[in-house]
C-alpha cells in the first residue's frame, strides 16, 4: 500500500532503524482490533489519549506508529520501531489518508445529507461494483476520523471510493470534502439533525452544501423536493432527484411493499428490494450517478438484486406469536422517525400496527417542539403508539389530543415497556423499534423474539 519511506517524505521527523521499505496496510486507532501490518495513529480523544496504547498496537500488529511530539515515547519501545513525531496525530491521519488517496487515485464519491447517507453508500456502491473495483466507507465511519480510516482501508487498486460524510457541526464537511476531493456529490437530504448546533434548517443546508468546497469535475447530485436547495435547479453539472416535477430526474413510484418497491427513473423501470419510499429516492440517486458513469440500466438493476445494506436499517426480526419486528433503532432524526412511520403506515401485510419510539437525541432547545411534531404524521392506522426516555412522551400526549382511539402510553423504562408489549404480539402486528442510538432500543428485542 506505502512504505516507511514514502511516509518519511510527509512526515521527515523519524526515528527506527527498520528496513524503510516496509508495506504499510491501513492505520489502527483502536488497539482493541487486530490489524496486520498497520500505522499506529494515536488519538488523543476528550476521555482517552491512545499514547499509552503504544505496547498493544505493536502486538496487535501495528508496524510504524505516528507520535505527537508533546508525547515521550516509552524508553520499552525498540529502536528498530519506526516512529513519525507530528504536531497532532489527528492531522497527520488526515494527511497520510490524502497522500495514499492521490497516490491511488480512485474516482471519489462524496454522499453526504442529513437522512440516507449510508443507505446511498451502500445502494451507489453495489451497483458500481458491478462494474469498478469499488471501495466504500464500512459501516458508519464517516467523520474526520472514519473517513481517513476509510481511504486508508482501501486497497490500492480501487477504481471507485464511495465515501460517507458526516457532520454535527459547521465546517466538518468542508474538512473532509476537501480532503476527499470528490468527483461526485450526492446531497441525500436536509433533515433535522444537528439542529442544536446549526440553529436553523438553513444553516443545516449551509453545512451540508460545504462538500462543494472540495469537489470538481463532475456531477452534484441533490433533493429536487428540497425548497432550501432550490437555487441549484438547473445549474451546470447538477442533477436533481425528486418526486416534483421540478427535479430533472423526475421519480415515478409504481408500488411500494413491505420488501420491495418498484419505480421508474429516466424511462427505465427498477425494483429495489428495500422498502420506503425516501430509499426509492436514495436509488435514483445512485441511479443518476450509475448513468454519468457508463452503467446501463441492467446493470444498475442487478446492483440493486445484490444489494447488502450496514445493520438495524428497517431490519425484520421475527418476532414471539409470529409477529414482525422491524428494527430501526440503528438511529433517528425527526425526518429519518417520520419517513420510517410511513412506512409502516404504508404496509399492507399486517394490519395491526405498534410503534415504539424513543428520544431522538441532539436537538436542543427544539426537542419537545420536535418530538411533538412526530404525532402529525401518526394516522388511525396506527394501534398502539408506546414511548420511552425524557422527550419522546410529547410524540404520546400530542397522539392522545388527535388521535384518541390510538392507544398511547408512555413508559418509564425498557422493562415495563417490553412487559406490556409481548402481551400484545399476534401473527398480525408488526411492530416498529425507532430511537437514536444512544437509546439503544434494540436491547428490547432480547425479550420479544422466539429463543
Ligand atoms: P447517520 O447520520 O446516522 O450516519 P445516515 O444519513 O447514514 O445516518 P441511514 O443510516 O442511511 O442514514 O438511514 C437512517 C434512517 O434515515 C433510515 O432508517 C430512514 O428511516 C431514514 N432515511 C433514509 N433515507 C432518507 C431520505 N432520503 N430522506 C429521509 N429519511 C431517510
Ligand atoms: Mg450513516
Amino acid at each position: 500500500m506505502f512504505t516507511i519511506n514514502e511516509l518519511t517524505s510527509i512526515f521527515p521527523s523519524y526515528r527506527g532503524t527498520a528496513d524503510a521499505q516496509i508495506l504499510i496496510r491501513g492505520a489502527m486507532t483502536d488497539t482493541r482490533v487486530e490489524n496486520k501490518q498497520s500505522l499506529f495513529v494515536p488519538i488523543v480523544g476528550e476521555n482517552h489519549d491512545a499514547h499509552k496504547f503504544i505496547n498493544e498496537a505493536i502486538k496487535k500488529g501495528a508496524v510504524a506508529a505516528l507520535w505527537q511530539k508533546d508525547h515521550e515515547l516509552p524508553r520499552e519501545i525498540p529502536t528498530e520501531f519506526p516512529v513519525f513525531f507530528v504536531e497532532d496525530t489527528l492531522q497527520a491521519l488526515q494527511e497520510t489518508s490524502s497522500f495514499y488517496l492521490k497516490k491511488v487515485n480512485p474516482t471519489v464519491i462524496g454522499i453526504t445529507g442529513s437522512n440516507g447517507k449510508t443507505t446511498t453508500k451502500d445502494l451507489v456502491a453495489s451497483i458500481l461494483q458491478v462494474k469498478f473495483r469499488t471501495h466504500k466507507t464500512a459501516g458508519n465511519y464517516n467523520n474526520h476520523i472514519g473517513l481517513p480510516l476509510t481511504i486508508l482501508s482501501m486497497p490500492s487498486n480501487t477504481e471507485v471510493a464511495v465515501l460517507e460524510m458526516g457532520m454535527s457541526q459547521a465546517g466538518e464537511i468542508s474538512l473532509l470534502s476537501k480532503l476527499a476531493e470528490p468527483s461526485h456529490v450526492i446531497i441525500t437530504n436536509i433533515g433535522e439533525s444537528h439542529i442544536e448546533y446549526l440553529g436553523s434548517r438553513e444553516g443545516i443546508a449551509k453545512a451540508k452544501l460545504e462538500i462543494l468546497n472540495g469537489w470538481h469535475d463532475g456531477t452534484f447530485i441533490f433533493d429536487g423536493d428540497e425548497e432550501l436547495l432550490n437555487s441549484y435547479l438547473g445549474t451546470d453539472r447538477s442533477v436533481s432527484c425528486g418526486f416534483l416535477s421540478q427535479s430533472s430526474v423526475v421519480i415515478k413510484v409504481h408500488e411500494l411493499l413491505e420488501d420491495r418497491s418498484h419505480f421508474e427513473v429516466l424511462a427505465h423501470n427498477y425494483t429495489l428490494p428495500i422498502a420506503g419510499r425516501h430509499n426509492v429516492k436514495n436509488a435514483a440517486y445512485a441511479i443518476s450517478l450509475a448513468q454519468t458513469l457508463g452503467l446501463t440500466p441492467g446493470e444498475i438493476q442487478s446492483g440493486f438484486d445484490n444489494l447488502e445494506l450496514s445493520g438495524m436499517r428497517f431490519e425484520k426480526v421475527d418476532g414471539i406469536n409470529g409477529s414482525l419486528l422491524i428494527n430501526d433503532a440503528y438511529n433517528a432524526s425527526p425526518t429519518s422517525m417520520k419517513a420510517t412511520i410511513g412506512i409502516i403506515e404504508e404496509l399492507q401485510s399486517r394490519s395491526h400496527k405498534i410503534l415504539v419510539l424513543g428520544d431522538m437525541f441532539e436537538l436542543g432547545e427544539f426537542a419537545g417542539e420536535l418530538h411533538e411534531d412526530v404525532a402529525t404524521v401518526i394516522s388511525d392506522q396506527i394501534s398502539s403508539v408506546y414511548t420511552i426516555g425524557e422527550h419522546a412522551n410529547r410524540i404520546v400526549e400530542s397522539v392522545k389530543v388527535k388521535h384518541p382511539n390510538i392507544e398511547s402510553i408512555h413508559f418509564k423504562d425498557k422493562e415495563s415497556l417490553s412487559d406490556h408489549l409481548k402481551k400484545k404480539l399476534t401473527a398480525n402486528t408488526v411492530v416498529l423499534i425507532k430511537a437514536s442510538r444512544g437509546m439503544k432500543l434494540e436491547q428490547l428485542l432480547n425479550d420479544l423474539t422466539e429463543k
